[in-house]
């Protein structure tokens, strides 16, 4: 179903027969978006005659497990809508470099004139690395189409030559707004999405419908969108679509220059800060950022062994908080208990175990290997952990997340870290703390929370052993079903 216009009131919703944190046969209710009920017995029937209207919307739970909706805590809207329009340029679905020259040509004969290809997860692993004068010969033929594409780490585009001349002519011929004034000449931009972004989009609004529908079917009911680049065009893109219905959920925002803005369906959060390996800021100057972000706090991109380090120092010199660092891809033991201790919250992504563990098993320094995305030892030190999936960068399921810190398993079956394996319950909870408290308590389906609901088609005793999101039956936001119902 599409879910119902924002700002009308949700009519009082029933659940029976649902089963709340272990407990079945329980009886749910839900006014105006806030859940006022939650039992069973007499107090549960007085409860429902009470609430029989005419507009009641009523769910036989039929014994399912009812939770709080999920909440993605790192993913990228805009670019995950993107991408659904774009070509797969990663393993499996491109295996060599004649493989992506075939998706390339495949995508360009069927394109009008002046319109981009756009593809994503190139991978030079399995393709040999990719320049302006490699794109095009791929081309051949069809190099008068505008092509770029997206590094797998979202780093980096590389364009053809149709493409370069493309964004010279929006950007006006020799006029490159990048940091030197210079266009790179070999088709290869690194770090510069900010800019590029309005160049390519230009009259071509992005549509956020086909995300929101499918973030629905996995219960998701809150997400952060934590690109870097976000500012007001962003807000004014998400803010747009959730009123027309088109996006259901609720949606944080982080970004390196965004104001501040509160809101129950859009509000903006930390501080967004990216730090590159390649050009890492000094002490002095992180922790000076650090402190001028206020109470707002950041959210330190660090992926790397040193840059973890280097934030861990930067946040105990810089105080003030709550913080969160995004990924923590490795964290040996001196990076943790640095952080041990500091309003700081883990936001990591289980899932890339499962999506690229056979290739950190082959590229990732040994050394580096053990502390790859940490789990267990994060609870065992006492640092918050949030979970997310990072998408597109990562599969948007959540489910197939928890999967993957429950197994730690690659997708070719090895087990990565298995001492940083979670239960079920614990994999769970790392998508069930607020959005604006990502390392905080799990939120409940209890009185007076929002009626942000997740419902399952089974018991969560049986839902444990699958951690599958076909088992997701119906979502709610605010008391309205976004899916299913
Ligand atoms: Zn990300």
């Amino acid at each position: 179903m599409t879910p119902s216009p924002p700002g009308a009131a949700a009519p009082p919703l029933v659940f029976t027969d649902v089963e709340i944190e272990g407990r079945p046969g329980q009886t749910v209710v839900a006014v105006a978006g806030v859940v006022t009920f939650v039992g069973d017995g007499d107090d549960a029937r007085r409860e429902v005659r009470r609430h029989r209207r005419d507009d009641t919307v009523t769910i036989d739970g039929r014994g399912g497990a009812l939770l709080p909706g999920l909440h993605d805590h790192h993913l990228h809207l805009l670019s995950l809508a993107a991408r659904d329009a774009s070509v797969d340029c990663s393993q499996p679905a491109v295996l060599d470099r004649a493989g992506l020259g075939q998706a390339l040509r495949t995508a360009a004969a069927g394109r009008p004139p002046g319109h981009w290809v756009r593809g994503y997860g190139y991978d030079e692993s399995s393709t040999g690395a990719l320049d302006r004068a490699g794109l095009d010969e791929l081309l051949g033929g069809l190099r008068s189409i505008p092509v770029r594409i997206q590094h797998r780490s979202g780093h980096q585009w590389v364009l053809n030559t149709a493409g370069v001349a493309a964004i010279r002519r929006v950007s006006g011929e020799d006029r490159w707004p990048g940091p030197d004034g210079l266009m790179p000449s070999d088709g290869i931009f690194s770090d510069v999405d900010g800019i590029l972004r309005p160049l390519w989009s230009a009259g071509q609004g992005p549509e956020l419908g086909g995300v929101g529908a499918r973030l629905a079917r996995f219960g998701v009911t809150g997400v952060t969108d934590a690109t870097v680049t976000n500012g007001m065009a962003e807000i004014e893109v998400v803010a747009a679509e959730q009123t027309r219905g088109a996006l259901g959920q609720r949606v944080l925002m982080l970004g390196d220059g965004l104001p501040a803005r509160s809101g129950s369906m859009l509000c903006t959060g930390a501080l967004k800060l990216v730090l590159t390996d390649t050009d890492l800021p000094s002490l002095d100057e992180l922790t000076a950022a650090i402190v001028a972000a206020g109470a707002r706090g950041v959210a330190l991109h660090c992926v790397s062994r040193q840059s973890l380090v280097l934030a861990a120092v930067a946040l105990r010199e810089a105080g003030g908080g709550p913080h969160r660092i995004e990924h923590a891809s490795v964290a040996p033991p001196e990076a943790m208990a640095l952080l041990r201790g500091l309003p700081v919250t883990v936001v990591t992504q289980p899932g890339f175990i499962t999506e690229h563990g056979d290739r950190y098993r082959r590229e990732v320094d040994p050394s580096d290997r053990t502390w790859l995305y940490r789990l267990r030892a994060w609870t065992l030190v006492g640092v918050p952990l949030a979970g997310s999936t990072d998408a597109p960068f990562g599969d948007p399921d959540p489910w197939a997340a928890m999967r993957a810190a429950v197994s730690r398993r690659t997708a070719g079956g090895a087990v990565m870290g298995g001492a940083e394996r979670l239960s079920e319950e614990q994999a769970l909870g790392l998508f069930l703390t607020p959005l604006e408290d990502p390392g905080g308590l799990p939120r409940r389906v209890a009185v007076g929370a929002s009626a942000d609901l997740c419902l399952l088609s089974v018991a969560w005793r049986e839902a444990r052993h699958r951690l599958d999101h076909q088992l997701v039956r119906a979502t709610f936001v605010d008391g309205k079903a976004i899916w299913g119902g």
